[in-house]
């Protein structure tokens, strides 16, 4: 199955929609049946019938065939936010008393869920350095069940050798699931690889336009059937019709977007190496960077977001360097058409990220639709005003 076909036309019944080019929205919290023999055939396969939108709806149904593709899984589960998807997917897996191995650094409230949500039903998980595999296996205790990954990480980027981490896994036979958010689906495909289930937080590059919060669980039928009857249908995060629908109109331009984001930040992130305001650029696609080779083994591509370590004297050069820039929005979150700045220094103060072990000169860009050429131009009228504090 190509991208193209996926994209534009699997999952898609346009027979029975007037032939309309792009399927109706169904709006609709529960459907009706003729009798009552129709309706008890249904409840037999809730996750595959229209019956009651937390569990099935047909426009969400679309979407889950279309992502499952991408990702060359056999099944997918769209929910309301990635956090909800990595929530739903790691739980799947633990039972009070068992034990999960996660890579330091993973997604702030991925850490939570591990550190705070779990740890009160007496789960336990160990944070390892994942950029050496051995790390996972060297953890490994009688009640391990699950092993976590998120590669590259979305602030320093490090990545997990995946193959050398489902030998592992397969080696002690355990589960593997892996937040693949910074890559999306067009730039790696780990269940290839073979990891058990990949998430995405798809309010980044699927949804791609920052106007939907979705996630994503994609697996075997068998791990898909059984979040579906359990996690899926009583936490109930699930996606509204609507928001299936922008992110599907997010997924026809996702190989198209990748592509120019792609080009456009390997040429940001070279040219700012040389830079003489920079003392670091965090980039998995540059010869520089620790893991290069794996990085371009295992990615298609590197995407548009990388951090860079600016040559600051202080916090307030810092803070002068993201207010003075007019292109791109000082915002979190990434993946949409805009391009973003994310001092690490603006977490100093939060209860719920706080005691941050990442350098205070540490600021995050995503790289967005605009031309390459606009942004560099941003990028220097913010060291420009950097400079204007030195002299001060
Ligand atoms: C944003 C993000 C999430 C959480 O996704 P939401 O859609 O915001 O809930 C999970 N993992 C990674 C890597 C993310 O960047």
């Amino acid at each position: 199955m190509n991208q193209s076909y996926i994209i534009n036309q699997l999952g898609e019944e346009r027979e029975n929609y007037f032939q309309a080019v792009s399927p109706p929205i169904m709006q609709s919290s529960n459907f009706t049946f003729e009798d009552i023999s129709t309706m008890r055939e249904s409840l037999k396969d809730e996750l595959n019938t229209p019956f009651y939108t937390r569990g099935c709806n047909p426009t969400v149904a679309i979407l889950r065939k279309k992502v499952a593709a991408l990702e060359k899984a056999e099944d997918a589960l769209i929910f309301g936010s990635g956090s909800a998807a990595n929530s739903a997917a790691v739980i799947s897996q633990v039972k009070a008393g068992d034990h999960i191995i996660c890579v330091d650094k993973p997604y702030s409230w991925t850490n939570k869920l591990m550190t705070h949500l779990l740890a009160r039903f007496n789960v336990e998980t160990t944070f390892i350095d994942g950029t050496d595999a051995a790390n996972y296996e060297n953890a490994i205790r009688p009640n391990t069940k699950l092993l976590f990954l998120e590669t590259p990480n979305s602030m320093t980027f490090e990545l997990q050798d995946i193959e050398a981490v489902v030998k592992i896994a397969k080696k002690h036979n355990l589960v593997t699931i892996l937040d693949n958010s910074y890559a999306s689906p067009i730039f790696q495909n780990p269940i290839e690889m073979g990891i058990d289930m990949v998430t995405h937080s798809a309010t980044k590059y699927m949804c791609g336009h920052s106007d939907v919060v979705a996630g994503v669980v994609c697996g075997s039928y068998e791990h898909i059937r059984q979040i579906f009857a359990s996690e899926y249908m009583t936490l109930g995060a699930a996606i509204s019709p609507n928001d299936a629908w922008l992110m599907m109109r997010g997924l026809r331009t996702l190989p198209i977007r990748m592509k120019y984001i792609a080009e456009s930040t390997f040429k940001i992130a070279t040219w700012l190496e040389s830079h003489p305001k920079i003392e670091k650029v965090h980039y998995p696609f540059s010869p520089n960077f620790p893991q290069y080779e794996l990085a371009k083994k295992q990615l298609k591509n590197a995407s548009g977001l990388f951090s860079i370590q600016l040559k600051a004297n202080n916090i307030e050069e810092v803070e002068r360097f993201c207010n003075h820039l007019q292109h791109f929005l000082l915002a979190c979150s990434w993946g949409g058409h805009e391009s973003l700045v994310f001092p690490i220094c603006v977490l100093y103060t939060s209860e719920n990220y706080g005691s941050s072990t990442l350098p205070w000169n540490l600021v995050r860009l995503n790289i967005g639709l605009e031309e390459t050429e606009v942004l560099m131009e941003d990028l220097e009228r913010g060291f420009e005003a950097m400079k204007r504090c030195q002299v001060k």
